[in-house]
């Protein structure tokens, strides 16, 4: 479990894995949400762990024009696998808007061609819900009563990490990042500065890392540097390796506590 208003629904990196005992920080791709005690719902990257939620949502009285923003990192699989599977897509009483920082037709387009075509029996637009497409230029945004900016990361196609802020609170959601060569991210660090959350790539142990130069992903004791850095209130390390059990994320975890004590692992919300 994370903050009370960050919440992790899908934790882990590249593919989803079956649910055991070894899992225990989760089993989804990477999905997260911000709860503002608003009625709109701000959820970040469409991994598997959308389908619980989506679940979770089916559970509940639909309210009339629910409004769902979802604000997507990049387009790898692991970040929009849950999208086809969400069921509020389906439901005519859904608003959903989705958000990049990439132009609105190529956010639709991309997303239209992994849900349709020969990959999926229904097309993307569609779906009975009402969907709509904005840009999010460089600097910070109005995102329904929240200010959204975003960063840059170093990741195969591009990715970037979200800084959300809302009464005087503020998390940064860095999932996809690689760091470089130096060590250190400074735009990213300066990104990140006096967060009170910190979500981190840590895909590798630095033991790990020399062989996965170059994948795009990074590791705790980069995390936990930056966190320093950025003297950040909590770190959560994220985007978890799916060949790690659950005794490596807790060695994992007990390393990154000595560097910086306020370190967590994201651990997904049992419902
Ligand atoms: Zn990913």
């Amino acid at each position: 479990m994370a903050d009370n208003a960050l919440k992790f629904w899908g934790v882990v990196g590249s593919s989803p894995v079956s649910c055991s005992k070894d899992r225990k920080y989760g089993s989804h791709t990477i999905c997260s949400t911000l709860e503002t005690g608003s009625d709109e719902i701000f959820i970040i990257d469409a991994g598997t762990g959308l389908i619980r939620l989506g679940n979770l949502f089916c559970a509940l009285p639909e309210p009339e024009g629910r409004r769902i923003h979802i604000l997507l990192t990049h387009f790898h699989l692991d970040h929009v696998l849950g999208l086809p599977f969400f069921k509020p897509l389906f439901s005519p009483k859904a608003q959903i808007t989705f958000y990049t920082p990439w132009d609105t037709q190529e956010t639709q387009n991309t997303l239209q061609a992994f849900m349709g075509g020969r990959y999926f029996p229904i097309d993307f637009m569609d779906t009975a819900s009402t969907k709509y497409f904005r840009q999010l230029p460089e600097g910070a945004s109005e995102v329904a009563g929240i200010q959204v900016s975003w960063c840059p990361l170093n990741h195969p196609q591009g990715s970037v990490a979200y800084r959300l802020e809302h009464q005087g609170q503020s998390w940064v959601l860095a999932t996809d990042t690689e760091h470089p060569k130096k060590g250190e991210d400074e735009r990213l660090t300066a990104f990140c500065q006096g967060a009170d959350v910190l979500v981190y790539d840590a895909m590798f142990t630095p033991e790990e890392y020399p062989e996965k130069i170059g994948w795009g992903h990074s590791t705790w004791v980069q995390g936990t540097r930056m966190a320093e850095q950025a003297d950040v209130g909590t770190l959560y390390l994220s985007h978890l390796n799916p060949d790690y059990p659950g005794a490596k994320l807790d060695e994992m975890l007990h390393l990154a506590r000595e560097v910086f004590p306020r370190t967590d692992i994201a651990c997904e919300e049992i419902i």
